[in-house]
């Protein structure tokens, strides 16, 4: 997808031009993946753009930061503040939010402790992720023959660079195979989620989503569809789930800050159900993008107003 300039970019404290918040070749974070981010999105509503669960955003965002031995250098408001601030200088209705925690230039060592840490926050406009049709029609998905990380290898929880390449594998072979997204399984071979999207199974009205042990990242999204779907008065299970249950499941979905809640009409050429989206399905994204898009009273404290 083809990247839309915003105007300005937060980089070290500083609102810069986008074309001008550039970093160095010797940067750790080119050579390693030494870095840790969020992916966040701002909705437009009624009262201007809301950013949707922005403190647990942030809250994930020191807790990869934590994990991966990383000091931000910016309080947690602070790092709040300025993502609102740059929504607001370009001028944004919805958009995207990435920002981003980095060790830049200071030695070629594996060993980035040396090395200062910069950060910055992207904003772009950025539309339904697998594609318009997607939300309603469904995508279709393959079983990916990469795994996620094992325990004890990379640290699933957090969100850092390096780990992506994962997921890019994910992506590509998927793509290769003339699916949307792949799902991969973990180390165990149950089923784990997406290259970037958390995946949730739902069969004779009990829904059901890996657990943390599976690893997967705790998404912000599926917690905020957990919470959803009890409010619904639904069975919810983070429970183990291996892959044939896929495509005997009357329902699956994806749900990702980029993804929102995608439905999967089929998983290796498998027909999901009757093969577009299921009413439960329908029932929480009509759930999810009302209280996102501010048309539902804001009941969990979940928008953050712009302005
Ligand atoms: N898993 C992975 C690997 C991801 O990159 C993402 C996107 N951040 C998700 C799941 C979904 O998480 P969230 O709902 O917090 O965007």
């Amino acid at each position: 997808m083809a990247m839309q300039k915003a105007e300005k970019i937060w980089f070290d404290g500083k609102l810069v031009p986008w074309d001008e918040a550039t970093v160095h070749v010797s940067a750790h974070v080119l050579h390693y993946g030494s870095s840790i981010f969020e992916g966040i999105r701002a909705y437009a509503t009624e009262r201007g753009p809301a950013v949707f669960c922005l403190g647990p955003h942030i809250e994930r965002l020191f807790n990869s930061a934590k994990i991966y031995r990383l000091e931000i250098p910016y309080t947690p408001q602070e790092i709040e503040q300025a993502i609102l601030e740059t929504i607001r200088v370009n001028g944004h209705k919805s958009c995207y939010i990435r920002p981003l925690v980095f060790r830049g230039a200071g030695g070629l060592g594996v060993n980035p402790l040396d090395c200062p840490v910069q950060v910055l926050i992207l904003t772009m406009e950025w539309g339904a992720y697998l594609g318009p049709e997607a939300i309603k029609q469904g995508v279709a998905v393959g079983v990916s023959s990469w795994r996620r990380m094992a325990p004890g290898t990379f640290p699933a929880a957090a969100k850092i660079g390096g780990q992506y390449i994962n997921s890019q594998l994910i992506n590509m072979e998927a793509k290769r195979h003339g699916y949307v997204e792949g799902i991969a399984l973990d180390v165990n071979g149950l089923v784990s989620e997406g290259s970037g999207e958390n995946i949730f199974v739902i069969s004779k009205g009990v829904i059901t989503t890996p657990p943390l042990a599976a690893s997967i990242l705790q998404g912000i999204t599926r917690k905020c569809v957990i919470q959803l779907a009890d409010d619904l008065g639904y069975e919810v299970r983070q429970e183990a789930i291996p892959r044939e249950l896929l495509y005997i499941a009357d329902e699956v979905f994806f749900t990702g800050t980029a993804a929102e809640i995608t439905p999967i009409r089929a998983v290796d050429g498998v027909t999901i159900g009757q093969g577009r989206r299921g009413p439960i399905t329908k029932r929480l994204q009509e759930e999810f993008f009302g209280l996102t898009q501010g048309r539902l009273p804001d009941r969990h404290s979940w928008l953050t107003l712009v302005s």
